[in-house]
């Protein structure tokens, strides 16, 4: 019999006055799964990742997370969890290493433990060239995976990932499924996802769930619910929905090979019986009502359409919030005019490797507190990044500690329960 990670029954969520961001949502998740949360912006998808996690409180309903209650031990749900939110929790006046340290502290774990655990992260994620630069010198990439190594420093059982490939190209949202997938099947962690990508949701999730209004719609496995959809998909776009168009509608509903419709502004998304065979044979019924089409295109049904079918709108439509980047969240929304962009240029940082960030280096800021690019540390194949040798003003121990992950930091993580699930746990 399989355990329950995450129980959420009857969850409502209202905000002042009268939005009920959540209505009277039921989810489960399995141990060990991965489950994505789809839906369009506004739907509740963050208000229940924040409830669950015990971010915010809620009107009416249970959570049970690892077995603990929210409401009751919301300490021993914070224990079991780790969250990585949309905007990043990360300090980018800190090192890699110092931003683990910290989340490691205010865990109260022991200063061995958090070192080991830091070595084993950064290796992980491989980070470990630049966990000891400034993470303003990381890429957004980077910075992501170190959101994630974060949100693990504690061993939790269960990730909570809000939209965690947001803003990123594509080959770094692919080297972050990469790890997701990884640390899943590794190590048996529960995955609960947020994600406007259905890419994502369709290569990484077990489950799907498609939330609108604040409810679920509907919970299945991604190939399940897209067999749900009958038929091909041929959408017809039309410039204008005029009366022709709307008799072409009203024939086509009555053609046996249709076998069902959605309107989408002024596309039509038409669910077709062997849809190359008929294309024709709708076609001469447009023809027929003098409907004009000006884009047809015919496709095995997507998660697009099941979303479409669930929601009323196709998720490529539904806009993306982009993340701040990260000077206009540091500098209060300067926004791209702002003080630190113009200051330090654009981030040049995309590249998984950190880029050169010459512009941040040259910077006033950098050179007061000697950040400042200098030959040696620009041109040995790590321009990224400041030197590693200003430490920022955290304790740093006696010496005896925190400096090298040694054989018996080894055996205390050899022994943790997160390595047990890793010998026991894979599916
Ligand atoms: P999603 O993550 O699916 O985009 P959210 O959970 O962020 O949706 O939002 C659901 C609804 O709750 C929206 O109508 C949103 O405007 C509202 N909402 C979210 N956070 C707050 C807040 N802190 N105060 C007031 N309303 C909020």
């Amino acid at each position: 019999m399989t355990n329950l990670a995450i129980q959420i029954k009857g969850l409502t969520k209202i905000y002042p006055p009268d939005n009920r961001a959540v209505d009277a949502l039921d989810l489960n998740i399995e141990e060990g799964e991965i489950m994505a949360l789809l839906g369009p912006n506004g739907a509740g998808k963050s208000t229940t990742i924040r409830a669950a996690s015990t971010l915010c409180g809620f009107d009416e309903g249970n959570v049970i997370i690892s077995g603990f209650d929210v409401d009751t031990h919301s300490l021993e749900v914070r224990q079991s969890i780790g969250v990585v939110a949309q905007q990043t929790g990360i300090d980018y006046f800190l090192t890699g290493r110092e931003n683990m340290e910290l989340q490691g502290h205010l865990y109260r774990m022991k200063r061995a433990d958090i070192n080991g655990r830091i070595e084993e992260l950064a290796g992980y994620f491989e980070l470990r060239d630049s966990i000891d630069n400034l993470v303003s010198s990381y890429s957004g990439g980077m910075r992501r995976k170190l959101d994630i190594a974060c949100a693990l420093i504690h061993r939790p059982k269960i990730l909570f990932l809000d939209e965690p490939t947001l803003g990123l190209d594509i080959k770094n949202r692919k080297i972050l499924w990469k790890h997701i997938d990884k640390l899943n099947k590794e190590f048996g962690l529960t995955i609960l996802l947020t994600t406007h990508y259905l890419e994502e949701a369709d290569n990484l999730s077990h489950q799907v769930a498609i939330i609108n209004n604040g409810k679920v719609q509907v919970v299945d496995t991604p190939d399940a619910l897209k067999n749900s959809i009958h038929g091909d998909s041929i959408t017809v776009t039309f410039d204008d929905v005029g009366k022709n168009e709307q008799a072409f509608f009203h024939y086509a509903q009555q053609q046996p090979y249709i076998k069902g419709s959605t309107w989408e502004d002024n596309k039509l998304h038409l669910y077709v019986e062997d849809g190359g065979a008929n294309v024709a044979a709708l076609m001469a019924v447009a023809a027929d009502n003098d409907a004009k089409i000006t884009n047809l295109s015919l496709s095995r049904p997507t998660l697009d359409d099941v979303f479409l079918k669930y929601t009323g709108t196709s998720i490529l439509d539904t806009k993306e919030e982009e993340g701040d980047e990260w000077w206009e969240q540091w500098a209060g929304k300067g926004g791209n005019t702002g003080k630190w962009k113009s200051q330090w240029g654009e981030d040049d940082s995309d590249a998984e490797d950190g880029g050169s960030n010459e512009a941040w280096k040259n910077s006033d800021w950098a050179k007061e507190n000697g950040h400042a690019a200098s030959a040696e540390n620009s041109d040995k194949g790590n321009a990224q990044s400041p030197k590693p040798e200003q430490k920022s003003a955290w304790p740093q121990g006696d010496g005896a500690e925190g400096k090298q992950w040694n054989k018996s930091q080894q055996g205390d993580w050899q022994n943790n329960e997160w390595n047990k699930n890793k010998d026991g746990g894979e599916k």
